[in-house]
C-alpha cells in the first residue's frame, strides 16, 4: 500500500509532480528536477539542494538557459559538508569523496585512493591524471550524493 500522495508544482518549471507524504517528490517529467524536501531552506542553510545538489535559485537559471542541472565544484564541497559522502563520474570512471571521522577527506575510485588532510586541501589540490579537479570540473558528470 502506498502512502498518501498529492500533485504539487515542480519547484523549477511548475509542471505537476507527485509529492509523497514523506516530502519527497517524484522526478519532474518535464525538466528532470527532483525535490527531496524544502530546497529554499536547504539553500539558505547549507547552500545546496536535495537530492540534486545544485542550489534551487541557480538551478532555475540553468533551466531558463536550457542547461542541464549541474552542481559547481563549490556546491559539491558544500554537499560534502551536508551529506559527508559524494560521487561524480569523469571519463566514465566513478569517483567517491567522503569525510573520515577526523574530517580528513578520502578521494577514491575502484583502483586507487587519495587522502587529504582537510576539505580545503582536497578542493585546491585533488587531481585526476595530473589535472586539477577544479580545472576539469566542466568535464565532470553527475556530481551527486552517494
Ligand atoms: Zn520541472
Amino acid at each position: 500500500m502506498k502512502g498518501k500522495t498529492e500533485l504539487v508544482p515542480c519547484e523549477i518549471c511548475g509542471y505537476p509532480v507527485v509529492n509523497y507524504e514523506s516530502g519527497v517528490c517524484m522526478r519532474c517529467e518535464k525538466c528532470g528536477w527532483q525535490s527531496g524536501g524544502d530546497n529554499i531552506e536547504y539553500e539558505e542553510k547549507y547552500g545546496i539542494s536535495y537530492p540534486m545538489v545544485v542550489p534551487l535559485s541557480r538551478a532555475k537559471v540553468q533551466y531558463k538557459e536550457g542547461k542541464t542541472f549541474k552542481a559547481t565544484f563549490e556546491d559539491f564541497i558544500r554537499g560534502l559538508d551536508f551529506y559527508s559522502e559524494m560521487a561524480f563520474t569523469y571519463k566514465c570512471v566513478k569517483y567517491g569523496v567522503c569525510y573520515r571521522n577526523d574530517y580528513s577527506v578520502l578521494f577514491y575510485n575502484e583502483m586507487q585512493t587519495w587522502s587529504f588532510p582537510t576539505k580545503d586541501a582536497f578542493y585546491k589540490s585533488a587531481s585526476i591524471d595530473g589535472l586539477l579537479l577544479k580545472d576539469i570540473w566542466d568535464e565532470v558528470k553527475d556530481p551527486r550524493y552517494l
